[in-house]
């Protein structure tokens, strides 16, 4: 027996979940492998089980320590983005969280690194991983703002917590041809999804959509 409680029928339900990504769809994802990772993983059990009924709602949810599950929009977005000019064999992730985003990256890419610097909530999500049999996955507890430099350079980075600035140590972490996605701007101030593509010794910035995400701090927590 693992410790995940799977909830009862009414949220697990494959209509709840074909609903929430028949608004994806209608929000504009169109990538058909984001949309069938999706609607296949649950996202109930990385949400406490108080909120478990709000889990397949296109809304982002409390995970405790003042932080939260990412909504599911941003989720399938930000993965559509990165997989844009094809798969990506090693991706480095900042901000476990929840595990959620981990979850549907693991399922896409070859490898995932995650970084998260609350220690209790990254436990957490690799139970959860666990559960899901999503081994490809190599965790690491401390700040993920100084990237990970022995595993790299990665295909893709995703930040999934907003820097102030552009974080200049993560982009020198990418491939030639790599893409990195990371929300950017202060959090009482306006944020954006920044993508930014590695040419060379060059870096190309797109601005995408406003958006709205916890701060990235710096250092590590127990
Ligand atoms: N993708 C996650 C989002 C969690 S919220 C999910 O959907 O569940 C963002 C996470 O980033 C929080 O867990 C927060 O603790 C973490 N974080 C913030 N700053 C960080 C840093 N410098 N290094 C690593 N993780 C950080």
């Amino acid at each position: 027996m693992n410790s995940i409680k799977i909830h009862g029928i009414g949220m697990t339900s494959q209509r709840t979940r074909r609903r929430l990504v028949q608004r994806l769809e209608e929000e504009g994802i169109r990538n058909q492998d984001v949309l069938n990772i999706m609607a296949s993983t649950p996202r109930h059990i990385f949400i406490d089980e108080a909120l478990s009924h709000k889990a397949y709602d296109d809304i982002s949810l409390p995970i405790g320590r003042g932080q939260t599950i990412s909504q599911p929009y941003i989720v399938a977005r930000m993965t559509e983005i990165l997989l844009e000019s094809g798969p990506c064999e090693r991706v480095l992730e900042i901000g476990t969280g929840s595990g959620f985003q981990t979850a549907i990256l693991a399922q896409l890419m070859g490898k995932v690194f995650s970084i998260e610097r609350i220690k209790a909530l990254q436990d957490k999500a690799r139970k959860h991983l666990a559960v899901l049999r999503l081994m490809n996955v190599e965790y690491r507890y401390g700040d993920g703002g100084e990237g990970w430099i022995e595993k790299g350079p990665f295909d893709g980075i995703i930040v999934t917590a907003a820097p102030a600035v552009l974080p200049r140590e993560l982009m020198q972490q990418l491939k030639d041809g790599g893409r990195m996605i990371v929300p950017v701007g202060a959090m009482d101030g306006e944020q954006h999804l920044c993508l930014i593509q590695r040419v060379g010794d060059e870096f190309e910035k797109h601005i995408l959509e406003a958006v709205r995400f916890v701060p990235l701090l710096g250092g590590a927590l127990e």
